[in-house]
């Protein structure tokens, strides 16, 4: 059975695909089997994994609204070893579509099932809002990560998310229960990070994770060479820091599964 985690966070460029990207890649140097299921229209999960979004035919588009299978349109990533379900603008269209089926929360988790037994870990990067697209992630996921930059403002809209996933935890999803905070681009120089990392730790405990994930200019390079940044330079801080999380994050998850 996979371990499905959400990346969710309903602000843009706080660095969720950067994790999900990198998370998948470093989970393949564990010698996990890794699907990276992008469901945001950006379609930068699919770019970052070194597949082009405008090239794809199918796209988890289809896979939602239950016209292809997950088989029929995941692509692998050559360069990170994971395969990917593409996403690109087509996805956009998508809440509207899926707000006129039945169960309209459940089709990526429905989807899911026909090829749960066939990878370790999935993860799903989720668009910046709390759309039905974002819903049917957190319906599908065991976990959220949630990424957090260390900043003044950071805290603002974690409560509508808390909320969020408590409601889908709630009404849609009772094996939704690994909720984590990931404070990434972080930079110990500066007081006023480590002040807000202080306090996240202090709130939320347990729920943030150890690994902190540094500002690191080789990861935000990475991208634009359609490379994760694990492998566009294993030697960089910000590569390493995320073959670290990605041990961490298979700990933990052993620890839950022997409670
Ligand atoms: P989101 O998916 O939440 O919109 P991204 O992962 O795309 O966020 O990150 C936003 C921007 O920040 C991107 O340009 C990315 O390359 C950069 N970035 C993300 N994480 C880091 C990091 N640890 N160090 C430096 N730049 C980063
Ligand atoms: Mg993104």
């Amino acid at each position: 059975m996979a371990k499905i985690f959400c990346v969710a966070n309903q602000k843009g460029g706080v660095g969720k695909t950067t994790t999900a990207i990198n998370l998948a890649a470093s989970l393949v140097v564990h010698k996990k089997r890794v699907l990276l299921i992008d469901i945001d229209p950006q379609g930068n999960a699919t770019m970052g994994s070194g597949i082009d979004k405008n090239a794809v035919e199918l796209t988890s588009y289809q896979v939602l609204i239950n016209q292809s299978t997950i088989e029929d349109v995941r692509i692998r990533s050559e360069i990170g070893g994971y395969d990917v379900l593409p996403a690109n603008r087509e996805l956009s269209g998508a809440d509207l579509d899926l707000v006129q089926l039945e169960d309209r929360e459940h089709q990526l988790k429905k989807a899911l099932e026909v090829v749960d037994d066939q990878y370790d870990f999935i993860l799903i990067d989720c668009p910046p809002t709390l759309s039905l697209l974002t819903l049917n992630g957190l319906s599908a996921a065991h976990g959220v990560i949630i990424p957090m930059q260390c900043e003044y403002f950071a805290l603002e809209g974690l409560a509508d998310l808390v909320n969020t996933i408590k409601r889908v935890h709630k009404n849609l999803n009772a094996n939704l229960t690994q909720i984590g905070i990931l404070r990434v681009m972080f930079d110990a120089r500066i007081t006023l990070q480590q002040q807000v990392s202080d306090q996240l730790v202090e709130h939320f405990k347990d729920n943030v994770y150890k690994t902190i994930i540094p500002r690191n200019v080789r990861l935000a390079e990475a991208p634009s060479h359609g490379i994760p940044g694990i492998n566009y330079d294993q030697n960089s801080r910000g590569a390493k820091a995320y073959v670290q999380f990605s041990a961490e994050l298979i700990k933990r998850v052993k620890k839950l599964d022997k409670a």
